[in-house]
């Protein structure tokens, strides 16, 4: 990634074509497509990169199953068509997931149209994915499940990610096809022409709190739940409903699965899905109206806690999970647009784009399909890009191939190289000399390297120590209290890549401390 300093010196040498505000996956997904187009691009994002709702999503690379169900056949079919690009496309980032939906007798559902709606998903895809299965084999395939008043089950494919490493990895593709992306950056004030019409924006560093003035000719407000704050300069009325989802990660070995496990809360039918993601175990999701302050980090509630306990424990009875066994939490806010439904979860999740007084906005819409939002977005501003001489869809150079490095596979075998290929996308190359020279050993109970700790801080944009262990990597959440038993090693690790000084550490590590404790610590189920 650009070194920071450098990016900042040179924002306003000269005007943008486009300049996006918000860098999770919206954003970085029009930067890449801007960038393959030959336009010039920048990217301002206020905090971290994927810090928003991007690096806070149940994770699923999905067609949208339910939307099918809502007759919407146009929603789904682009969301399979997304899926199966990023399938191809993201191999090791992006993987398929078996999903096991068991019923029981009580359960009221029509099985003659689940299969219909289940094959048309399929046929979407151009292939046949789903199965069912009777009691005797789904017990077998999820021995933990409640046994009692099973009757059937089906199983059909979607897919899963990290959503964090997804921005990051399509921020790169921007990068290298010639966009420029800038964390800790906040659009302070839109600027505008005599018109009237947004020209720029006012950015402030929040490194060094200097401001800028940085002119454009668009701009793009792709600051997902947070899209009204900007509309609002330009003298439009809030449109967004925040919508808050939270999710429990337990161990694996409190809550062992093979795949993923579907099926309907037991309090008012909405869909629950449970996981294997990364060693733990992933259980989401809720869907209230979020009441807090956009401003504030988002965290669990307990009686969003308590919501999905209930749900794992009528699902899981013989494991009797309870708060003490969750490693951690976290909650994101949904873009939803506000049409006055009184259940959220009726609220549409299709995106919208919206141009007021030269600002475009584009929000909703899920991480599975940025790169259709992207496509339309560019396909809107086309018009308005007379004055450049389009170099149409840019392509990144071949990366090395994966079988090339024998040092991988001997060491880590294939499924945890294609992991390491999908996730470091066009840095592979630098990435594997980072393996080279210090090696392939394991931070433990992960499945991630030392090296990526090192590769990140070396060139994934770290400001905070949490950019590091919450975003580029996701120790805060998939160790105890955060990762704080490896914090020693890991500044040996990182202290000397990142020029950090003592009193640099410690006020990161305290910084980092009291947003785990506040945001994604277990402690919140019990507050
Ligand atoms: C609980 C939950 C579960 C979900 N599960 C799934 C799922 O399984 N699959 C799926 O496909 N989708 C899922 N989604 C939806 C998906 O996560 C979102 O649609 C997507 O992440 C939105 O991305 P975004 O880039 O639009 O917004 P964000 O990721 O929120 O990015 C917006 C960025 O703008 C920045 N910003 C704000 N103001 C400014 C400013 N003034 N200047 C500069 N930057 C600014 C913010 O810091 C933020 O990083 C889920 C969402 C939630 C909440």
């Amino acid at each position: 990634m650009n070194n920071r300093e450098e990016v900042w010196d040179t924002l306003n040498e000269e005007p943008w074509d486009i300049i996006v505000i918000g860098g999770g996956i919206t954003g970085a997904g029009i930067l890449r497509k801007a960038a393959s187009q030959g336009l010039r691009c920048l990217l301002l994002e206020k905090k971290d990169f994927a810090w928003g709702t991007s690096s806070r999503s149940g994770k699923l690379v999905h067609g949208g199953l339910r939307y099918l169900k809502q007759g919407q056949l146009k929603t789904t079919w682009h969301s399979v068509h997304e899926r199966e690009k990023l399938l191809s496309e993201c191999d090791g980032l992006v993987e398929p997931l078996g999903i096991l939906m068991p019923f029981y007798e009580e359960n009221k559902f029509d099985p003659i149209l689940l299969k219909a709606g289940l094959t048309l998903y399929d046929m979407m895809a151009h292939r046949k994915n789903h199965r069912s299965y009777d009691s005797h084999n789904i017990s077998k395939m999820a021995p933990g499940i409640r046994q009692s008043g099973l009757s059937t089950g089906l199983q059909y494919y979607d897919a899963k990610t990290d959503d964090a490493r997804l921005v990051l990895r399509v921020l790169k593709d921007g990068q290298l096809l010639g966009g420029t992306a800038i964390n800790y950056c906040s659009v302070e004030q839109l600027c505008r022409d005599q018109k009237g019409r947004v020209r720029g924006v006012t950015v402030k560093d929040m490194m060094s709190n200097n401001t800028k003035e940085v002119f454009g000719n668009i701009v793009v407000n792709a600051t997902g739940v947070w899209v009204d704050q900007l509309r609002a300069q330009v003298g439009e009325a809030p449109k967004m409903r925040p919508l808050r989802g939270s999710h429990l990660i337990i161990p694996n070995w409190r809550l062992p699965l093979a795949q993923a496990i579907g099926f309907s809360h037991p309090a008012d039918g909405r869909y629950i899905y449970v996981f294997p993601w990364e060693g733990v175990t992933l259980v989401g999701t809720t869907d209230i109206d979020h009441e807090d302050s956009l401003n504030l980090e988002p965290s669990i509630s307990i009686e969003e806690g308590n919501y999905l306990f209930e749900a794992l424990n009528e699902m899981f009875p013989s494991f009797q999970l309870k708060a003490e066994d969750v490693l951690s939490t976290f909650a994101g806010v949904r873009p939803v647009v506000h049409t006055g439904k009184k259940d959220p979860s009726k609220e549409s999740r299709d995106h919208c784009i919206w141009e007021e007084q030269g600002l475009l906005t584009v929000t909703g819409g899920k991480l599975t399909t940025f790169d259709l939002l992207a496509r339309e977005v560019l396909d809107k501003i086309k018009p308005q890009i007379t004055h450049v001489n389009k170099q149409q869809n840019k392509v990144l150079d071949e990366r090395q191939e994966m079988t090339s490095h024998s040092i991988l596979h001997s060491h880590l075998g294939e499924s945890m190289t294609r992991r390491l290929y999908g996730r470091y996308g066009n840095g592979w190359d630098s990435f594997i000399e980072e393996i080279e020279e210090n090696g392939c050993e394991f931070i433990p109970s992960t499945n991630i390297l030392w090296s990526e700790l090192r590769w990140a801080a070396r060139h994934e944009s770290i400001s905070h120590l949490d950019d590091l262990l919450l975003r580029r990597v996701r120790i805060g959440m998939l160790l105890p209290s955060g990762g704080r038993e490896i914090i020693n090693r890991l500044k040996e690790e990182i202290l000397p890549v990142l020029n950090w000084d003592e009193e640099r550490w410690n006020n990161e590590v305290t910084r980092y401390n009291n947003i785990w404790e506040n945001n994604y610590s277990p402690n919140l189920l019990q507050r």
